[in-house]
């Protein structure tokens, strides 16, 4: 009987990153830190001690991308290109 060694990802809305408080990759949470007229900024907060362990910047056009693959996956409406 062979066993496969399982490795456990959870599927999280963001990965796990590494802490320095911690010594260890911990799983992360995302924290809305700033709004921009053009931007986004996410802080990354370490789940096991509090502690920030990176940010990340979401641009307009990083999020007009992501709305856009959602409503393709959601196929509720079609927008045609009007030409003029
Ligand atoms: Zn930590």
């Amino acid at each position: 009987m062979s066993q496969q060694p399982q490795q456990q990802f959870e599927n999280f809305t963001a990965s796990s990153l590494y802490c320095d408080k911690c010594k260890a990759a911990m799983p992360v949470r995302e924290r809305l830190l700033l709004v921009l007229p053009d931007k986004e900024i996410y802080d990354y907060l370490c789940t096991g001690c509090g502690s920030s362990v990176g940010s990340r910047e979401v641009t307009a056009g990083e999020k007009m991308m992501a709305q856009a693959m959602a409503a393709q996956q959601s196929r509720r409406r079609r927008r045609v290109p009007i030409s003029l």
